[in-house]
């Protein structure tokens, strides 16, 4: 389980701080596929980077926490930011927006598994025993092992991402992370992948997290989703019922965008554009583009919260609805 506490993170720049995420709180269960949405520059990878551990400086936690937490061979375990970093590969994984940026080119894919796995996973093995192991886990995934002799440069898109997901995977991570990971690949390749990460996370009963801005990825595969608005989350909940349901005039004007199969209606985006994270409004973000926004909006932030048993929104307009239902 990966649980997000308080947490704020900032860029420290020459021209003030960029506060990228405010205030965030929420938990990723152990056997989901969890989706990650929003326009470009709401703090998705941001917040992704966060869950993975890479803070690096300018990028800055100035308060909060995360917390990964689970359970292998028999033995519980739990890290926190700063520490995540240690388990890398071994209980938490990352599948990066552009495999090809993490494959060396010119190097034989053979060696970049060799060279990724941790020692302590290798288990005094020859490099020819733990590449058969590799061969093996690759043709649980319907993966020709020959790619191993490949160098990325032979390999099409599609196919390095999936090298990719293998070797992010191979070590049984209890939670895998993937940055849009159909981003550039055409639609029947994407079906393929997205077919892949379902496939796996079933097998190894772990936690997958996908950002992505492509709300029909999410629709797809994910099982719960956050949507985020300029730094916190908008509105949680199940997928289905973010799109069946929504409640966060944000959520009912992105799902309301959406084009339906078989319709003949141009459906029109959003007005406006989200702030820019270095002067934001005050009170409600979303203020200055939503048709619901009063003076209580402008002024003063909404509080997330449970609304209703397993959904979570930020919204005065939804305080009603938490009265009533106690
Ligand atoms: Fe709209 Fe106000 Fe709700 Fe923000 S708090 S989404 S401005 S109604």
């Amino acid at each position: 389980m990966l649980k997000i506490e308080n947490l704020s993170t900032s860029y420290k720049t020459i021209d003030g701080d960029i506060h990228v995420l405010k205030d965030i709180n929420f938990e990723i269960k152990d056997n989901e596929i969890f989706g990650i949405a929003g326009e470009s520059g709401c703090g998705k990878t941001t917040l992704l980077n966060t869950l993975y551990d890479i803070v690096d400086y300018p990028l800055v936690i100035d308060q909060g926490r995360v917390v990964l937490e689970g359970e292998k061979d028999g033995k519980k375990y739990s890290f926190e930011s700063g520490k995540i970093r240690d388990t890398w590969w071994n209980n938490i994984a990352y599948v990066p927006q552009a495999a090809q940026s993490v494959l060396n080119p010119i190097v034989r894919l053979k060696t970049q598994f060799l060279d990724s796995i941790p020692k302590d996973q290798k288990k005094n093995e020859k490099p020819e025993e733990t590449l058969a192991r590799v061969a093996d886990y690759l043709k649980e995934l319907n993966l020709s092992p020959d790619v191993l002799e490949s160098f990325p440069f032979q390999l099409s898109g599609g196919m390095r991402q999936r090298a990719i997901i293998a070797l992010a995977t191979f070590m049984s991570p209890g939670v895998v992370l993937a940055d849009e990971p159909t981003t550039a690949l055409d639609v029947v390749v994407q079906k393929g992948i997205l077919m892949m990460l379902m496939r796996l996370q079933k097998q190894l009963k772990n936690t997958m997290i996908i950002v992505s801005h492509d709300m029909g990825v999410h629709y797809q595969i994910t099982d719960r989703m956050a949507i985020m608005y300029s730094g916190s989350i908008a509105e949680l909940g199940k997928t289905e019922d973010i799109f069946n349901d929504p409640i966060h005039p944000y959520t009912k004007m992105l799902v309301d965008a959406l084009p339906r199969v078989g319709e003949d209606v141009q459906r029109v985006g959003i007005a406006g554009r989200p702030p820019a994270l270095k002067n934001p409004p005050p009170g409600c973000r979303f203020a200055p583009r939503c048709p619901h926004a009063t003076d209580r909006c402008r002024s003063e932030v909404p509080k997330f919260r449970e609304i209703r048993p397993g959904r979570f929104a930020a919204c005065h307009l939804l305080e009603e609805e938490v009265k009533t239902n106690g």
